[in-house]
């Protein structure tokens, strides 16, 4: 049985104060709190454990790059992937997709070829492919999603032509808590012969990720909105896409041998971890899995969509209220807007005084607040560790905001 109260134990920001009352953390979307075995792993790493790792032969060497290294094999349990080898390990979600970019897809797409993507996308999964588009001449084609801020894998399909490279997609979107059916939209463009890049930095923290059953050939992640430090993450790349890709970042660790005229790299996944990575942030990455692990992504997603159904009631009831997004399995993410001049900016000052974290602005996604028409929107977006009483909170934090603004 999932106890959220307990759950919250063991977020010790959760216990502070903001502005005299009590933190209502609703900003998940943008990077989630960290529970406390996530913040002893990084002091136990830091104080104990500590040394660069796959270089040393010492003790403190072996034990950081044995923890480290381990935390491919939780990604891709987490992931279901078939092999932690299917894992390339980095500082998150805009990390990888520039990888793909510039390892898999800059050296393979010709001027005219083109990328599909849709129109709620995150500018992390929008902006790499704009450098193909100014560098290459390869064109993105925008496909749009419906009143409800759905997107029709059909419609995905019926915008690949002969000349479509890749279908780039969100998995959810951060700003309507939209869920993306990404396996129909794989099974879909490989039946066409196109492969599909997904960029779950959202839908993993909501709900089990399958990457098998999906059959997609790129699934992106961030540790930072999975429980985990900032700078963690990884992204799953399917074996036969790996063996197209050139190395992205140069350096120590993905190579085999340096010469002065020739070099020849790791295999992979080594060869696309360059330098030094996050040690430290991944070993706590790898301990905040395991806590979404042993909570249960099936609870874990059973109470959101509890959160999710009682926050959509609550906010309906307000008519002077613009929620942006309103598919029946979006997740527990609210964008707004307030009827009248009220600015996103204006609302969320109003609502941190009463203790109340939300994100106002564009979410990194300009395309997005085009399609809607809108220049900004709030978003209150929920997590594992959030209560009705939280959505209470925000409703009635949202109420004075039409008092003192309309
Ligand atoms: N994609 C989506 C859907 C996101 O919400 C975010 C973060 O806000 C990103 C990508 C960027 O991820 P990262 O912070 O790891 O670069």
């Amino acid at each position: 049985m999932y106890n959220v109260q307990t759950v919250r134990k063991d977020f010790p920001i959760l216990s502070r104060e903001i502005n005299g009352k009590p933190l209502v953390y609703l900003d998940n979307g943008a990077s989630a709190q960290k529970p406390q075995a996530v913040i002893d792993a990084v002091t136990q790493a830091y104080t104990m454990e500590y040394a660069n790792v796959h270089r040393g032969l010492h003790t403190l060497s072996t034990i950081a790059t044995e923890k480290y290294e381990a935390v491919r094999g939780k990604l891709a349990k987490f992931l279901n992937a078939a092999s932690e080898d299917h894992i390339v390990m980095n500082s998150g979600t805009t990390e990888s997709i520039n990888l793909i970019a510039y390892g898999w897809a800059m050296p393979r797409f010709e001027p005219g070829d083109e990328i599909v993507l849709s129109v709620m996308e995150h500018h992390a999964n929008i902006v790499p492919w704009h450098f193909l588009r100014e560098r290459q001449g390869v064109v993105l084609k925008w496909v749009d999603i419906d009143a409800n801020g759905d997107l029709d894998p059909q419609k995905v399909l019926d915008a690949i032509g002969p000349k479509t490279r890749l279908v780039a997609v969100t998995h959810l979107s951060n700003v309507l808590g939209t869920v993306v059916d990404v396996k129909a939209i794989t099974e879909g463009a490989h039946a066409k012969g196109v492969p599909v890049l997904v960029d779950g930095s959202q839908a993993a923290v909501h709900m089990p990720v399958d990457v098998q059953d999906i059959g997609c050939d790129f699934y992106a992640v961030t540790g930072h909105k999975l429980y985990g430090p900032s700078g963690s993450g990884g992204i799953y790349i399917r074996p036969e896409r790996q063996a197209e890709m050139r190395p992205f970042i140069g350096g120590g660790d993905m190579i085999r041998e340096v010469h002065k005229d020739a070099v020849t790299w790791a295999d992979p996944p080594m060869k696309f971890e360059a330098g030094t990575p996050g040690i430290v942030q991944q070993i706590g990455l790898g301990v905040a899995l395991e806590y979404m692990m042993a909570l249960g992504m099936d609870n874990i997603a059973a109470h959101e969509h509890h959160l999710r159904d009682y926050a959509r009631a609550r906010l309906d009831g307000l008519n002077w209220l613009n929620v942006q997004g309103q598919s029946a399995t979006k997740a527990a993410v609210f964008s707004f807007t307030l009827n009248g001049a009220a600015h996103a900016h204006d609302i969320s000052t109003i609502l941190d005084k009463r203790g109340i974290a939300v994100r106002a602005g564009q979410h990194c996604a300009g395309p997005l607040m085009e399609h809607l028409g809108v220049d900004a929107t709030c978003r209150a977006s929920f997590g594992l560790y959030n209560t009705v009483e939280e959505v209470d909170a925000l409703v009635s934090g949202l109420e004075l905001c039409h008092e003192l603004l309309s």
